[in-house]
């Protein structure tokens, strides 16, 4: 596990970023209506990363785990497919994303989603029970999301949480970032390790989702990618975020 003192959460209490209803812009199930609950703090440093508003751990606003589950049903719309449990990382809070995860199961018998770097197997393990999509981000290198020293150990627990989810059956879909800079060989490397672990029929997505701003990957490189998973998985799809090209958060 990477070590950092925001990993170290008061279990009675939950710090919110954000709750609000959106267009869901990623992934296999961009498109629909979705419940955010972004929760605050991230560790990581994803040069790329769109949520910097939500990554330090005293952003947004302190809860009791009962007055977020208070807030969550009353912004929840009528027809909303499910609710994200974003951030920020959601795995620094892990203890409250189970707690209002299990609370929206057993209350409103909606989907649940979580959106994490999967930088800890151990944290995930207690969440996943009560999760129904898992969306496994695995980052490339390049994203800048830890140091050389501690980048094998962020692959080695982004596989561990694939195999979890896929063993408790839950709709699992692989994303990976690309920029301009990132290396077409790497990404086949990473692709081939990630279907040591998975069969093709356990995923509901393989996603390439190039990176927003000044080092966007053009056509050529996207295709590279894309060509990397075909002949393993020809369900890949290579999606840019919706909320960005229609402005909406
Ligand atoms: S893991 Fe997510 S929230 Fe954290 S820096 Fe990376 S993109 Fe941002």
């Amino acid at each position: 596990m990477i070590g950092h003192s925001m990993l170290k959460t008061n279990n009675d209490r939950v710090q919110l970023k954000e709750i609000f209803t959106s267009i869901e812009g990623e992934g296999p199930y961009f498109g629909t209506k979705t419940l955010f609950v972004r929760m605050s703090g991230c560790h990581l440093h994803c040069y790329w990363c769109d949520t910097t508003d939500a990554l330090a751990m005293n952003s947004g606003n302190s809860f009791s785990v009962d007055e977020a589950k208070d807030l969550i049903i009353k912004e929840l719309q009528p027809n909303t497919y499910k609710i994200n449990f974003t951030g920020g990382e959601p795995l620094i809070q892990h203890e409250a994303v189970a707690k209002l995860a299990n609370f929206m199961k057993q209350k409103k018998d909606i989907r649940t989603y979580i959106e994490s770097s999967c930088f800890d197997s151990i944290r995930f393990a207690k969440v996943i029970p009560y999760i129904d999509i898992c969306k496994i981000e695995f980052k490339m290198s390049d994203s800048q999301v830890v140091d050389h020293k501690n980048y094998n150990d962020l692959l080695l627990n982004e596989i561990r949480c694939l195999k979890m989810a896929i063993m408790q059956d839950k709709a699992t879909y692989i994303k990976i970032v690309v920029t301009g800079s990132s290396n077409v060989h790497e990404f086949r490397n990473l692709t081939e390790k990630i279907f040591e672990y998975a069969e093709p029929g356990n995923l509901v997505g393989f996603v390439i989702q190039p990176c927003y701003g000044d080092n966007q990957p053009g056509l050529e490189k996207l295709l590279s990618f894309y060509d990397c998973v075909y002949p393993i998985y020809d369900e890949v799809r290579i999606v840019p975020q919706l909320h960005k090209l229609i402005g909406v958060r």
